[in-house]
């Protein structure tokens, strides 16, 4: 009998290292299965999806541009998916379409696991209020932080986020601002960067004293060379993480989602790290 099908969905796709990380929990799982990529047209994600699991396709993660797409597809949704109104993961089981979001999670266990930094009673910095940011905000808030602080361009779509967040979570502090107001008495245990601004070289335009207690900075966007960001945290002296743990994470919650076991995530994270580095002093 064939191994089960896997994919990950999006346009473009081909440089996507989910093939790659999945391949290795596989393998380190001792699981029989084939991960690939699969390109879908901008006007095509769902007759892709369709055709995919006509053909006995099991689950697929979905990336840029069709996760809204996904999130539509689903004809059941995790509390995860409904609260980021993003849809990453999808598990096929017979006539069901489960949609979930391992985003989130991933960037949780990336900073609470892989950093080792706990985030119940911390006071969290949050930039952006676009989809990433939108996906981190349940499993953060599940951390029980002492206070978590949205800060985004748009101030409305920061006012939105957090007031879903008090709603759902009525004990916890969330407040919204722009980047120029955030609060100067707040000392931030970390602040993560959930902008698209690194994919510009921009960099959110923070007061200096967001960084007086030395947070940890975390930038969604990963990469060889540290991101603009992480450039002006190191020289407030922060401790500084990219996302490529994120994605390793969110990848193995998916892994864990569809396989019922939890891979290790050490391993390809160190050797993925290696590559990038590697490739870029080329
Ligand atoms: P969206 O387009 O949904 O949101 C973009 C956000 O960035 C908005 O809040 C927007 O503000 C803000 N923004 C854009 N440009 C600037 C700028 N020049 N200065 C300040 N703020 C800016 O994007 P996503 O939320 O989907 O993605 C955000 C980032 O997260 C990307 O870099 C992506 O690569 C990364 N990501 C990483 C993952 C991982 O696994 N490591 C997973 C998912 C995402 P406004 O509302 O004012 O427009």
């Amino acid at each position: 009998n064939q191994p089960d099908q896997y994919v990950v969905i999006g346009n473009p796709i081909a440089h996507s290292k989910s093939p790659r990380i999945h391949a290795r929990f596989a393998a380190e799982t001792a699981q029989r299965l084939n991960y690939s990529t699969l390109l879908a047209p901008l006007d095509g994600f769902v007759a892709t999806a369709e055709a995919f699991r006509a053909a006995g396709g099991r689950g697929a993660n979905v990336t840029v541009p069709f996760k809204l797409e996904a999130f539509a597809y689903s004809t059941r949704l995790t509390a995860r998916a409904q609260a980021a109104g993003a849809v990453n993961t999808l598990m096929f089981d017979g006539a069901d379409i489960i949609g979930d979001n391992t985003d989130g999670l991933g960037l949780v266990n990336d900073i609470v696991r892989n950093a080792g930094i706990p985030l119940q009673a911390k006071r969290i910095l949050l930039l952006g209020a676009g989809g990433a940011a939108r996906g981190a905000l349940l499993p953060l808030l599940e951390q029980q932080p002492a206070q978590l602080i949205i800060a985004n361009r748009t101030l409305s779509k920061a006012q939105q986020l957090a007031q879903a967040a008090r709603a759902e979570f009525p004990d916890l502090v969330v407040a919204a601002c722009t980047f120029e107001t955030v609060p100067a008495d707040c000392a931030f245990d970390v602040i993560i960067n959930a902008t698209s601004a690194s994919l510009q070289d921009a960099v959110p335009p923070l007061p200096d004293y967001v960084w007086q207690a030395r947070p940890l900075a975390y930038d969604m966007m990963y990469g060889a060379t540290p991101t603009a960001f992480l450039q002006v945290a190191a020289q407030h002296a922060a401790q500084c993480r990219d996302g490529l743990g994120m994605l390793v994470e969110q990848a193995a919650a998916a892994y864990a989602l569809w396989r019922g076991v939890q891979p290790a995530t050490g391993p390809v994270l160190h050797e993925l790290r290696m590559e990038m580095q590697a490739a870029e002093g080329r």
